[in-house]
């Protein structure tokens, strides 16, 4: 163990392998840094194309025997996990907390949103519907079943260590696929300690198999072309997105996609200010900024625009930045070095080109990667921060005059994963959210995510949804019946 590590408690930093066939592989080869101090907390193996085709095997071997389990049984076994995670739960969100740098109230919230999808898939196990119908003919029945569609491949971020693991592994189980996660090499302890537990869950041997690596492009190549594996359900950048897509094609694999944001956040002027601020401070902050959905672009009304900008900078500057772990810590660090500099790019570019600073605005000195909450007005339209994900604590905030006018601007993007509108008139908001091209749309609230809900987004920010009533479909392939009897 390392120094570093050694000021932690949590057993999850002890022990790390390649988690295949239920058995833990030692290894070495990626170190997991502290964000807030930039020390080595820990090494973990690095997994290279032959133990991602042990994991393809050993997945391949538990198949057969978990699409068998009853669904009940599958069922329980997802609610066993569930309520380990809620045991868990501290525990967990201090190793979030550790290795992402989110602050602990984010962490833990990240927990119990993260535990209910293993909650709602659990209950989901046996719900899941086929059709009976008579042919329009009336020669015979069309009788479809869903059949789960295979191994899956799950890839997932560091923005959300726990929850992004869950929200595929939840519905894959239920379905009946067996997977093998991949998770991001920035934060795999948290993946590894909810593989633990979903040992003691029960979970069979070879139904969730993990693997960490440094090499995600011939690892994830290597198990995409190997015929066994049916399914890749990936979160991440749109740009990775766009580069696994062409991989898949070439076995035509099917693919979920949950890819980047750019999320609008409209604030009309007959909008109740305090509620679109409390609101603001949500939608820009959880998480620091580094979260699919935050509010990237704040669109504000001519008559509102001046007390928003100044609500929002008061609020802002009194949030308190520290290491996650700590209790006091409202905004934690950036997950690395070259994270807090792109955004001291965005900021800067932004600045040159004529946006005024209210709060923040340049990186903090000292170890660790941090940077202020900061916030932008006169922001031109054309500059880099007005169209690129920022994934920070930074609002820049437009003037607009009309709804037409707003409507454009919130749709001038190639993502569409999510949006906020504030407005006191419910036909209004309602009216501009069915014109705003976007997957989600939170009216009035400053936070959408839901397991009972489908997540995902339109444009460049994906295929397919997670969560709610159809997510499990995504593991699943109908199977059609043609019957005479
Ligand atoms: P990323 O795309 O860099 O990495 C995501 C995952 O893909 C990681 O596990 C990484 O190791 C892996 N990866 C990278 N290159 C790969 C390759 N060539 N082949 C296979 N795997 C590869 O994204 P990130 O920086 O970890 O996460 C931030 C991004 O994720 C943001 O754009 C954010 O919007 C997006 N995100 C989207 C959602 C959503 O639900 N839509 C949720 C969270 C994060």
């Amino acid at each position: 163990m390392t120094p570093a590590a050694e000021r932690h408690d949590s057993p999850a930093l002890h022990a790390q392998g390649l988690y295949i066939g239920g058995e833990w592989l030692p290894g070495s080869g990626i170190p997991v840094v502290d964000p807030a101090t930039g020390e080595v907390l820990a090494d973990v193996a690095d997994a290279g194309v032959a133990d991602a085709l042990r994991a393809v095997d050993a997945a391949d071997a538990a198949a057969a025997g978990w699409r068998a389990t009853p669904a009940r049984q599958r069922a329980d076994i997802l609610r066993r996990w569930f309520q380990l995670m809620t045991d868990h739960a501290e525990e967990l969100a201090r190793l979030i907390s550790l290795e992402n740098g989110k602050a602990l109230p984010d962490a833990r919230g990240e927990v119990a949103y993260a535990a209910e999808f293993f909650r709602w898939y659990a209950e989901e196990a046996v719900r899941i519907q086929g059709e009976f119908r008579h042919a329009p003919s009336g020669a015979n029945h069309i009788l479809v079943d869903h059949e789960p569609i295979g191994i899956a491949l799950l890839i997932t971020p560091w923005n959300f260590p726990a929850a992004m693991a869950t929200r595929k592994i939840g519905p894959a189980l239920a379905a009946g696929c067996t997977v093998i996660l991949k998770p991001a090499s920035e934060t795999p302890l948290t993946a590894y300690a909810m593989a633990r537990l979903g040992a003691q869950a029960g979970v069979p041997p070879g139904v969730v198999n993990v693997l960490t690596t440094t090499q995600p492009a011939a690892v994830s190549n290597a198990m995409l072309a190997d015929p066994r594996v049916r399914k890749l359900s990936f979160t991440g950048s749109t740009q990775v997105g766009r580069v696994l897509l062409a991989e898949a094609a070439k076995t035509v694999v099917s693919c979920s996609m949950e890819l980047g944001g750019n999320a609008p956040f409209l604030v009309f002027d007959d909008a109740d200010l305090e509620a679109a601020l409390d609101g603001a401070i949500i939608a820009k902050m959880r998480n620091a900024g580094e979260a699919c959905t935050a509010a990237n672009r704040f669109y504000v009304q001519s008559d509102i625009h001046d007390a928003f900008v100044a609500g929002l900078t008061k609020r802002m500057a009194a949030l308190r930045v520290g290491s996650g772990l700590a209790e006091a810590t409202q905004v934690g660090p950036m997950i690395t070095a070259n994270a807090v500099s792109k955004i001291d790019r965005l900021v800067s570019g932004a600045i040159a080109q004529g946006a005024r600073v209210h709060t923040g605005g340049k990186p903090l000195p000292g170890s660790g990667y941090f940077y202020p909450p900061t916030v932008l007005d006169n922001v031109p339209l054309d500059a880099e921060i007005a169209h690129a994900e920022i994934f920070g604590p930074v609002a820049s905030v437009y003037r607009f005059k009309t709804e037409a006018e707003a409507i454009q601007l919130a749709n001038h993007t190639e993502y569409g994963l999510a949006a906020y509108i504030y407005s006191g008139d419910l036909s209004r908001a309602l009216r501009v959210g069915r014109a705003i091209e976007s997957g989600m749309i939170a009216i009035n609230r400053g936070i959408m995510s839901d397991p009972a809900a489908p997540f995902g987004g339109v444009k460049q920010s994906g295929l397919g949804r997670e969560g709610g009533l159809t997510g499990v479909l995504e593991f699943m392939e109908p199977k059609y019946f043609a019957v005479d009897f």
